[in-house]
C-alpha cells in the first residue's frame, strides 16, 4: 500500500470547519487505500499570538522558552484534526514531535533534523490509523531531551523530512493559494500557476522571498529525491510538481546535517571585464547589457555595486573566445556611461586568465560557515578572491587562473568531495522558460565595508566573523576600484543581510573593520531585493539585461546586482521594491492575460 504524506498550513486548519474539510480529505485518501500521515501547522495566526505574548513579557525571549511556548501551538491542531477523523470514522492518533522521535540539535527556535524514529509510525500505521503529527517541533539530542521548533515555516521541512523517512510515494502541501506562482498573489493578483518547478529554481525562488515552501524542505526533497506537490486545501486542482533529481539512497542519520557541499566544480574558459566609476542612474545596466547581448555576449557572473556617492563599478565574466567582443563593446560605450559630476570617463579593464571556483550544494542553505569556510581555504593558500558570487546552492569566486588547479584541490579536500566535474552543475531542460519565477524580499539590509585591505584573507576573516554570529550572508560584493589609503591598496566589500540581523552585523563589522585596519562600516536598512530565477537562462544571452530594462523603464535606480546560474538579483530602494516586482513579473511575460 502507498504511503503519502499530507502538510496543512495554518490557514488550511484555522477554523473548526477547515479542520473538518481537512479531515474530509484525508478520510478519502485513506479511503483510497494509501496510509496517511498528515502534518499540520499551528490554526491560522496562532504562531504570531504567541510571539507577540512572549514579547510583552519580555524584550529579548529566552530560546529555550520560547520553544516550549510555540510548540503548543500545534499540538492544539494535531488533537483537533484526530478527533475530527475519528467523527468520521476514521481511527486516527496524534503525535507531537517528541512522541514521534523527530530529534534535532539543541539548537533552539531554529533546530535542524537529525534523525526521525519511524518504529511508532510504522506501528500505527499498519494498525489502519492515520498518525496526525505536530509540524515545526522536535526533540534535542541531548540528555535532558528539551523541547525544540524548527524556525518560522518549518511544518513543511517536518512534513518532507518525514516522507523520506518513511520513504513515501508522495508528500502533499496543502496551502492557502493553488500552487505555486509565478509570484506572490498577495502583492501581483494576475501571478499565474505554475505545473512545475525544479528543486533548484525553487531552492532559490524560497530563500528569495517566496514564502510559500521553507527553502529547507525544498533541501529535504532535493537530496532524498522526495515527489512534492503543493497545492489548494480548498479544491481538487493538481498544484505544482516540484522535481526532485532521481539520486541514489542516502542514509537518513543527520538528516539535515550532511556534507553540505556535493561537489567543486571549475571553469577555466572564463574572462572578466570591468567598467568603474559608470553613471549612478536608472537605465545605466540596461544599456550596457542590452548591447552585449546584442552582439550575442553570453554574461555569466554580474556584479555591481555603489561607489562613492555617484558612480558605480560594473564587472561580468564573460566565455574568453567572446572576451574580445565585450571588451569592444565596453569601450564603445563607456563614454556614454560616464557620470555628469565626473571628470574621467568610466576606466574598461581586463582580465583574461580568470578561472571560476564554485563549490555546490543544498546544503550551503542558512549555514554561513561553509561560504566562510570557502573563503579560508582560498585564503590559506595565499589566493586573492576577483569577484565572489553567492547563492542558496552555490558559492562561485573567480580567482587567477594560474591558480585553479590548487583551489579546486583545496576545497575537494577541505568539504571531503572527491571529484570536480567540469560540467554544469545544473542542467537546462529544452522547454525550461528564461525566467520560472520572480520574488521580492523586502526584508533586507545592506552593508559595506570601506576600504578593507586587498589581501588574501580578508574575506575570509570578514564572514567567518559573521558566521561565528550565524548571520548568513548574501550578495556579497566586493568593488572592482582600487584605493590607495595610507599606502596600502584596499577595496570594498558591500553585502545584504536579513533585516533582523542588520544590528548584529553591524557591531560586527565595526569590530572586525578595527581588528583587520578596515574603513568605516556604512548600513541601510530601507533596501529590497527583488530577483529573477530559471534554469533556463543558462545559456541564454539577454535575460539579464531585459530585467534591468524593466527596471529602466520604471525609472527604477538598481543600488547592487548579482548573479548566480540560474537567478539575477537586484537590490533597489525599498519603497521600489512592488513597482519593481511588477515591472520584471510583466516584462517576462508571466502574468495571465485574462484577467
Ligand atoms: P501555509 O500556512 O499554508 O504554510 P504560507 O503563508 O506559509 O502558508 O505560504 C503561502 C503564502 O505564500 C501564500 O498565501 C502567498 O501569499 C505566499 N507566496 C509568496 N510567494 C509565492 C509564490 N511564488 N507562489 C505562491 N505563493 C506565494
Ligand atoms: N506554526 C509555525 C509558524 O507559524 C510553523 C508553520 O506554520 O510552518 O511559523
Ligand atoms: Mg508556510
Amino acid at each position: 500500500m502507498g504511503r503519502i504524506v499530507q502538510k496543512y498550513g495554518g490557514t488550511s486548519v484555522g477554523t473548526v470547519e477547515r479542520i473538518q474539510a481537512v479531515a474530509q480529505r484525508v478520510y478519502q485518501t485513506a479511503q483510497a487505500g494509501y496510509s496517511v500521515v498528515v502534518v499540520v501547522s499551528a490554526m491560522g495566526k496562532t504562531t504570531d499570538g504567541l510571539v507577540k505574548l512572549a514579547h510583552e513579557i519580555s524584550t529579548r525571549p529566552c530560546r529555550r522558552e520560547m520553544d516550549v511556548l510555540l510548540s503548543t501551538g500545534e499540538q492544539i491542531s494535531i488533537a483537533l484534526l484526530s478527533m475530527a477523523l475519528q467523527e468520521l470514522g476514521q481511527p486516527a492518533i496524534s503525535l507531537t514531535g517528541a512522541q514521534v522521535g523527530i530529534v534535532t540539535e539543541a539548537a533552539h527556535t531554529r533546530a535542524r533534523i537529525l534523525h526521525i524514529a519511524t518504529d511508532r509510525l510504522d506501528r500505527h500505521l499498519s494498525e489502519g490509523k492515520v498518525v496526525v503529527v505536530a509540524g515545526f517541533q522536535g526533540i534535542s539530542n541531548t540528555p535532558d531531551r528539551e523541547v525544540t521548533t524548527l524556525g518560522r515555516g518549518g511544518s513543511d521541512t517536518s512534513a518532507v523530512a518525514l516522507a523520506a523517512a518513511l520513504r513515501a510515494d508522495l508528500c502533499e502541501i496543502y496551502t492557502d493559494v493553488p500552487g505555486i506562482l509565478t509570484t506572490d498573489p498577495r502583492l501581483i493578483p494576475n501571478a499565474q500557476l505554475m505545473a512545475e518547478i525544479t528543486c533548484d529554481e525553487m531552492l532559490e525562488l524560497a530563500s528569495l522571498g517566496a514564502k510559500v515552501l521553507h527553502p529547507r524542505a525544498v533541501e529535504i526533497a532535493r537530496n532524498y529525491g522526495v515527489q512534492m506537490v503543493v497545492r489548494s486545501s480548498w479544491t481538487d486542482e493538481p498544484g505544482t510538481r516540484v522535481m526532485a533529481p532521481g539520486i541514489p539512497p542516502r542514509s537518513l542519520q543527520d538528516l539535515e546535517l550532511g556534507r553540505p557541499v556535493d561537489a567543486v566544480h571549475f571553469d577555466l574558459d572564463q574572462a572578466k571585464v570591468a567598467l568603474l566609476r559608470v553613471e549612478d542612474r536608472p537605465g545605466i545596466a540596461a544599456y550596457l547589457f542590452g548591447e552585449l547581448s546584442k552582439q550575442r555576449v553570453d554574461v555569466d557572473l554580474i556584479i555591481q555595486s555603489i561607489h562613492d556617492g555617484n558612480t558605480n563599478d560594473i564587472a561580468f565574466t564573460v566565455a574568453r573566445q567572446t572576451v574580445n567582443r565585450a571588451e569592444a563593446v565596453a569601450a564603445a560605450y563607456s563614454p556614454l556611461l560616464q557620470s555628469a559630476g565626473s571628470l574621467e570617463q568610466p576606466e574598461v579593464m581586463v582580465a583574461r586568465d580568470v578561472a571560476k571556483v564554485s563549490i555546490v550544494g543544498a546544503g550551503i542553505i542558512g549555514r554561513p560557515q561553509v561560504a566562510a569556510q570557502m573563503f579560508k581555504t582560498l585564503s590559506d593558500l595565499g589566493i586573492n578572491i576577483q569577484m565572489i558570487s553567492t547563492s542558496e546552492v552555490n558559492v562561485s569566486c573567480t580567482i587567477p587562473a594560474g591558480e585553479c588547479d590548487r583551489a579546486v584541490a583545496a576545497l575537494c579536500a577541505a568539504f571531503e568531495v572527491n571529484n570536480s566535474p567540469i560540467a554544469k552543475a545544473l542542467a537546462s531542460t529544452p522547454d525550461a522558460p528564461p525566467v520560472r519565477g520572480v520574488a521580492l524580499d523586502l526584508k533586507q539590509a545592506r552593508l559595506a565595508i570601506r576600504h578593507v585591505p586587498d589581501r588574501p584573507g580578508m574575506a575570509a576573516q570578514i564572514f567567518q566573523a559573521l558566521a561565528d554570529r550565524n548571520i548568513s550572508v548574501d550578495m556579497i560584493i566586493q568593488s572592482q576600484r582600487s584605493r590607495q589609503v595610507n599606502g596600502l591598496i584596499t577595496r570594498d566589500i558591500a553585502f545584504t543581510v536579513a533585516e533582523a540581523d542588520l544590528a548584529l552585523s553591524q557591531s560586527t563589522l565595526l569590530q572586525v573593520s578595527a581588528q583587520l585596519g578596515c574603513g568605516e562600516v556604512t548600513t541601510d536598512a530601507q533596501v529590497a531585493k527583488v530577483s529573477i530565477v530559471g534554469v533556463g537562462m543558462l545559456g541564454r544571452p539577454g535575460v539579464a539585461a531585459h530585467m534591468f530594462a524593466a527596471l529602466a523603464q520604471e525609472q527604477i535606480n538598481i543600488q547592487m546586482i548579482a548573479t548566480s546560474e540560474i537567478r539575477v538579483s537586484c537590490v533597489v530602494a525599498a519603497d521600489q521594491g512592488v513597482a519593481a516586482l511588477q515591472a520584471v513579473h510583466a516584462a517576462f511575460g508571466l502574468g495571465q492575460r485574462h484577467s
